[in-house]
């Protein structure tokens, strides 16, 4: 496929930024430019806030049911687009395909289908009094803001993009600019499964110039936002004097928690996998792994092995290779030991072998800041208690695992952890009803299921009194 030219969806045609700047978008398989992109800002927002304007009224007076039946629609143009978006997904992230089609665009098309689905599930909300009856409706909030990062592109995106449009609203899309292309095919799809261009707006450029300008504009009454926590940090600070709906899924540094009675050979798998899929670029990535001392000389070696074994694959940039490769520096100058990988390879992409970092304390940078690539560290506990200080020890809350024997003691443990989400013996096993989202600095709210319908609406309560 030659040079891409990602252009801002806005209504039902395409637009170049106002201020007519271009970016290049950069493949980290290789190094080359594969697409531009505008360098969007305020001015592309006032126009798509029109767009969405004109748009949201029709959407919002059809039933829950019709606009369920636009989602499944949409999940319909998807699928038949999946193999191209997935080698479009594979491009811009450097992902083998097959990951991008079976783990990225799949769950894309299920987000759709799964809240056109659980839309129409929903029972009316109706709460009996001894004289009267409260109604609870739940009505669109407008226009939303949806910001999104580049580690899992459309399927973060959808996850937000399904339940906005379901509950009524139109939305304005600022997919992450290091990852343009599916969010570009996308808006193509909404526009072919017959959704009106101004419900889905899709606009492209740098986060502090467009993002900013998203977040700050006053008809956009809630802002959706998934990413780095000090970018979080700035997204509320712009958002919370304007009283605007704020969902904040950040960063984390989560523990994989080994207990004494794991069989390490029955949960080595699991453990690799969770640090390291995608070069560990996920959010839930268990990239700090506590083991018992007592077992530490038998974990090790085998844990070393089986991470050799894992394939290589690039991180998203070069700037961002930078970044990992002096987590590693630091790690060696905080007294650690990197017992495999952190080394390029000879391609022109930004490769990085997965690394295992031993030695470290548990209170160093390198083990209590997120480094978001393919660098574990390993620590020693002697005590549950222990394991469990140095698991809450972070200044993140977003997820983690353990991994033992005896599921009922893993899952005991697991209520201990300070974390929004937790898995025992298993790991990114998702079930779209439950809520998902990160506690102390890994975020504010919860989406999935029913937590995101409430964030997707406003939730009126209408009291009528018995004749
Ligand atoms: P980032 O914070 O740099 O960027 C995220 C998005 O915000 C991008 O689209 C960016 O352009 C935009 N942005 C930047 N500055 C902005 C501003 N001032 N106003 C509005 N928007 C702005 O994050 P990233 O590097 O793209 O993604 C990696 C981070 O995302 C990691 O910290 C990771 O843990 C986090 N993440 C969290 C979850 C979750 O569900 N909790 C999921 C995936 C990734």
């Amino acid at each position: 496929m030659g040079h891409i030219d990602v252009r801002n969806a806005i209504g039902s045609s395409y637009h170049d930024a106002v201020s007519g700047l271009r970016i290049d978008d950069i493949g980290p398989l290789d190094g080359t430019v594969v697409a531009t992109l505008p360098r969007s800002d305020a001015a592309d927002v006032a126009r798509a806030v029109e767009a969405a304007r004109a748009a949201q009224p029709s959407w919002a007076a059809l039933s829950l049911f019709e606009r369920a039946n636009g989602l499944d629609r949409l999940a319909d143009t998807m699928e038949a687009a999946a193999d191209e978006l997935a080698h479009l997904e594979a491009l811009d992230t450097g992902k083998p395909w097959d990951v991008a089609r079976h783990v990225d665009i799949d769950r894309c098309i299920r987000n759709f289908r799964f809240f056109a689905a659980f839309g129409r599930d929903q029972a009316p909300e109706l709460f009996r009094m001894d004289d009267a009856t409260n109604h609870v409706i739940r009505k669109p909030i407008g226009i939303v803001g949806l910001i999104s990062p580049w580690n899992l592109p459309l399927y973060l995106l959808t996850w937000k993009v399904a339940p906005a449009l379901l509950m009524g609203n139109a939305v304005i899309a600022k997919p992450s600019e290091l990852t343009p292309l599916t969010a570009h095919r996308f808006s193509e799809l909404v526009r072919e499964a017959g959704l009106d261009g101004g419900l889905v707006n899709v606009l492209h450029g740098f986060g502090p110039e467009v993002g900013q300008a998203l977040v700050e504009h006053p008809a956009v009454e809630a802002i959706s936002f998934t990413g780095g926590t000090a970018t979080g940090r700035i997204v509320a600070a712009t958002a919370a004097p304007m009283f605007k709906k704020l969902s904040l899924e950040l960063g984390g540094k989560n523990a994989t928690v080994v207990l004494d009675d794991a069989d390490i050979d029955a949960v080595l798998h699991g453990v690799v996998r969770s640090g390291f899929l995608n070069s560990g670029q996920i959010c839930l990535c268990g990239s700090r792994v506590l083991v018992p001392s007592t077992m530490m000389a038998a974990f090790l070696p085998r844990f070393v092995d089986a991470v050799q074994r894992f394939p290589i694959g690039p991180v998203i940039s070069e700037a961002h290779r930078s970044k990992v490769e002096g987590y590693l520096q630091l790690a060696v100058e905080e007294g650690g030991t990197v017992l495999t990988g952190g080394e390029r390879g000879d391609g022109t992409g930004f490769h990085l072998s997965p690394a295992v970092v031993a030695g470290l304390s548990p209170t160093s940078r390198c083990a209590t800041e997120e480094i978001f690539g393919p660098v574990v560290t390993v620590h020693p506990y002697s005590t549950e208690e222990e394991a469990l200080d140095i698991a809450n020890g972070t200044e993140y809350g977003l997820a983690g695992s353990v991994w033992t024997s005896d599921a009922e003691r893993g899952r005991r443990f697991a209520e201990r952890m300070d974390t929004g989400m937790a898995w025992v013996n298993t790991w990114l096993h998702r079930d779209l009803r439950v809520p998902f989202g990160g506690v102390k600095q890994s975020g504010v709210g919860r989406e999935g299921g029913m937590w995101s319908l409430g964030f997707f609406s406003e939730a009126v309560n209408i009291c009528v009194a018995d004749d």
